[in-house]
């Protein structure tokens, strides 16, 4: 199927921030997926930070990984959760990538004496950028979807670097911009206007969008359909409606239903004759909207105010419910504000707890509160990264008496530093994409619960941090009932911890959230929710 030249799609927002790109992008990702169809969708972020890791998530969500150790935009997450396909560095594009890049190449003397503008210097190496993934060979198509919206200043290197290349290859790219048509509750009405303008600044870019997704409160009927498509200059089909839904894993079934993707190919000069394969979608989406069962669990975390911080769990959390038949309610527990008076009250009701990532020491005394009591009494707990940290941390002072252990990382002058700098990390100087990042090797002991989650020996998962277990005290530890299940061989480093004789007691020093998809749950979630499943309160 994959003779034809690769196709570019550019997804454009318009009118507000927040309307869904990332998922409309990966929503149409997956109908091309399912006629059988090779797609990546990249994302092109207008800001300056070279990536998102050394953003704070108040201002941007979480930081996503990806397997080559690229710390990138939570959309990427969206794009493999929705494929089922990982993604790579080349799938995440900022403004500081492209400058950085041009820059050095200018140190180089690679200019040869030329003045290095935006125009052609930095859109080439957008373009370039975009093109890098279509010329691998393994894509029919790249989805690129544009950040920010039409008319941001920082967003039009871009779209001038998009146009020139649909001006360039005339019939392998096409524009869908996704807009806002506001329903006014005084006047009774869905408004066209915003759309119309911001469909005029596209075309004073020199865009003209082939089709516009508009999300919408309300139905939007043909009237409107006529009247967008006329003053917008795209056909009446390719006005396509996005109405509000309750889950983001409906909306590629009603991006289909509105024709989304037969649009797409038509304008594309590509059949429509392949069989769409939606099974195993429609199936999860059948399980996900009728939950045999129901349970509430806790995630204590530092950024409980922004659910975005913490977005690849949350979704991994749907899934692995799903896969357990039951709908599982989070509730959202601030560590800053537990203590030991109020940890018993916060947690009734609770079938189990997840302790966040994290970094710095801010709520980290709440979370070994949270830490001790679901160990004390039975409650099923996974701790991720910093959440493992300190349970090791816990059971330190606790149970071998160590009253003073912590991790290096908020106590340098700690006696017992449980927790210490990765020997790796004490020449680093730099803060950005210098972590513990991506993909690593772990081999499982056999009969532990990560071992009867995985049934598998063998796991590759994805890390991003700088500190570690500290091997010094993996014996005490044992003996005293916390044992390593997960090493990472090549460099002896304790990836998991468990207490045998708890439960469900679980934690890692890997991001499991980020390869959890619809398609494959993952295995460590789905043992946590069964297990809280089994505790039920
Ligand atoms: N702050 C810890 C570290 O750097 C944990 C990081 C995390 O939770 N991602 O090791």
């Amino acid at each position: 199927m994959s003779k034809s030249p690769v196709k570019y799609i550019f997804v454009t927002g318009g009118v507000t921030s927040s309307l869904g790109k990332g998922i409309i992008s990966a929503s149409l990702g997956k109908l091309l997926t399912a006629r059988g169809y090779s797609v990546t969708i990249q994302k092109l972020d207008p800001y300056i930070n070279v990536d998102p890791g050394t953003m704070n998530p108040y201002e941007h969500g979480e930081c996503y990984v990806t397997d080559d150790g690229a710390e990138t935009d939570l959309d990427l997450g969206h794009y493999e959760r929705f494929l089922n396909h990982s993604t790579s560095q080349a799938n995440n594009v900022t403004t500081g990538r492209i400058y950085q890049t041009v820059i050095q190449k200018e140190r180089k003397g690679d200019y040869l004496g030329k003045t290095v503008q935006i125009i052609p210097h930095i859109t080439d190496e957008i373009k370039r950028r975009i093109q890098l993934l279509g010329n691998t060979g393994k894509y029919d198509f790249v989805i690129t979807e544009i950040g920010g919206t039409v008319g941001d200043i920082e967003a039009l290197p871009y779209i001038e670097a998009v146009r020139q290349l649909k001006w360039e290859q005339e019939d392998t790219t096409l524009f869908i911009h996704l807009t806002l048509i506001p329903y006014l509750a005084a006047a009774g009405e869905l408004k066209t206007k915003p759309t119309q303008h911001s469909v005029k600044t596209l075309l004073e870019a020199g865009v003209q969008p082939d089709v516009l997704v508009c999300r919408t409160e309300h139905p939007i009927g043909s009237e409107i359909k006529r009247k967008i498509a006329r003053f917008c200059n795209v056909e009446l089909d390719a006005v396509i409606e996005s109405m509000d839904v309750s889950t983001i894993y409906e909306v590629p079934l009603l991006m289909q239903k509105e024709g989304l993707d037969k649009v797409v190919l038509r304008k594309l000069g590509l059949e429509d004759n392949a069989e769409v394969k939606l099974e195993q979608w429609c199936d999860f989406l059948e399980k996900l909207q009728n939950p045999e069962k129901e349970i509430t669990i806790g995630l204590v975390g530092k950024y409980v105010e922004l659910q975005d911080a913490y977005k690849s769990i949350t979704e991994s959390i749907i899934h692995a419910g799903t896969e357990n038949a039951c709908k599982v309610k989070v509730n959202w527990i601030h560590a800053e504000e537990i203590n030991s008076n109020n940890v018993s009250s916060k947690f009734a009701g609770l079938s189990g707890i997840l302790v966040a990532p994290g970094f710095g020491d801010r709520g980290i005394e709440g979370k070994i509160i949270a830490i001790q009591y679901v160990r004390a009494n039975n409650i099923p707990f996974f701790g991720i990264c910093l959440g493992m940290q300190l349970a090791v941390i816990e059971f330190a002072r606790n149970i071998l008496g160590h009253t003073d252990a912590s991790s290096t990382e908020m106590n340098e002058q700690t006696s017992t530093p449980v927790i210490n700098l990765m020997d790796k990390q004490k020449e680093v100087t730099e803060k950005g994409g210098t972590m513990r990042l991506g993909a690593y090797d772990c081999l499982l002991t056999k009969d532990s619960n990560a071992y009867n989650s995985y049934k598998n020996l063998n796991i590759q998962e994805r890390h991003r941090h700088r500190y570690e277990f500290n091997n010094n005290y993996k014996n005490e530890l044992k003996k005293a009932g916390m044992i390593a299940t997960g090493i990472n061989t090549e460099n002896n480093l304790v990836e998991i911890v468990e207490i045998p004789s708890h439960p469900w007691f679980v934690g890692v020093q890997f991001h499991p959230e980020y390869k959890s998809t619809v398609v494959n749950p993952h295995p460590l979630f789905c043992g946590f929710i069964k297990a809280c499943v089994k505790n039920k309160k």
